[in-house]
């Protein structure tokens, strides 16, 4: 099974990142991070929108690598409407599969933030993968303005 989602995450990676989704500025967001994975030169700008716990919208900017484009793009549409509770546990989880400490990955509750499982089949590509949702972290906890995975 572990093969089928690493073609999978190598269609995703491929299609998101040649055409990522919410990629724009956003002129009324009320949390913006600065993400910057010194590892690979990924720099990341996130925009969310937050409205009564509700991520109401999320958009990001930014130079990096296939990874680190295309996952930032797939979590921007998966938080949308979330509200920050859901986004949270949805961090923690991509967190477990995407470090392996989790071996029986739930696809079903993971839904197409699945395929980024297969990350883990590139150990030196974890950061890249996980800039854009250490950025929402950050963004949801409204504490810091820049963030960097190291
Ligand atoms: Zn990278």
């Amino acid at each position: 099974m572990f093969d089928q989602i690493r073609d999978l995450y190598q269609e995703v990676v491929f299609d998101h990142n040649r055409n990522p989704r919410n990629f724009r500025v956003m002129e009324d967001a009320n949390r913006k991070i600065e993400g910057f994975n010194p590892l690979c030169g990924d720099r990341i700008t996130l925009y969310v929108k937050i409205d009564e716990g509700l991520i109401k919208d999320v958009s990001f900017q930014g130079a990096g690598c296939a990874i680190s484009t295309a996952s930032a793009s797939l979590m921007t549409e998966i938080v949308k409407g979330m509200n920050e509770a859901q986004a949270e546990h949805l961090f923690e989880t991509f967190h477990r599969i995407t470090t392996g400490k989790d071996e029986a990955v739930n696809l079903e509750e993971l839904g197409k933030l699945a395929v980024l499982a297969g990350v883990r089949a590139y150990p030196a590509r974890v950061k890249c993968a996980t800039l854009a949702w250490h950025s929402l972290q950050a963004a949801l906890a409204n504490k810091e303005t820049t963030i960097t995975t190291e």
